[in-house]
């Protein structure tokens, strides 16, 4: 199990639709334990195969960090199959570090995916754990909670994040 290092704003794995997974296999498992090693280390409530730079719909959340590992989700090409109402609370993400904003979500997300044994799994959320699958899932869609902003509140973002980008201290 190691951390790896989380890619941010900017690198190509986020900003582009991560491939199905085809067979749940040692690799996935060994993927899946990198995750949740560098999800905690951060530390973060949820994190994408893409941010650590690898393309596949690979989720974890837990939203203890660590505390409750029954709390400990890994789901293998996850989607929603449900949604319904609307929610708004402020969200970060750990490859836009600083920065944060308030995307409209769903009140309450059915999920469905596999689990590393194959077996389907569906959950139902609401509140937080609902922002954590909507914002995990929009990674392995490419797309970050910077897009899903009004189109003003986008773009002022995005010329910050640029801008930082540029820097020398972007790179950690
Ligand atoms: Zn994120």
């Amino acid at each position: 199990m190691s951390i790896r290092p989380i890619v941010k704003y900017g690198h190509p794995a986020l900003h582009s639709p991560s491939a199905h997974v085809t067979s749940i296999d040692l690799e996935i498992a060994a993927l899946v334990d990198d995750m949740v090693a560098t999800m905690y280390a951060a530390p973060g409530i949820g994190l994408a195969a893409p941010q650590i730079a690898v393309p596949l719909r690979v989720i974890v959340i837990d939203l203890s960090v660590g505390e409750d590992r029954g709390q400990l989700i890994k789901l293998v090409n996850p989607e929603i199959v449900e949604k319904e109402g609307e929610q708004r609370h402020e969200e970060g993400c750990l490859s836009v570090p600083g920065y944060g904003a308030t995307p409209v979500r769903p009140a309450r997300v059915t999920v469905r995916g596999l689990d590393l044994e194959g077996n389907e799994r569906v959950y139902t959320a609401t509140e937080l754990l609902a922002r954590a699958f909507c914002h995990e899932i929009d990674h392995v869609d490419g797309l970050l909670f910077v897009d899903r902003l009004s189109p003003l509140k986008r773009d002022l973002l995005k010329r910050k994040l640029r801008k930082r980008a540029r820097n020398d201290d972007w790179e950690e």
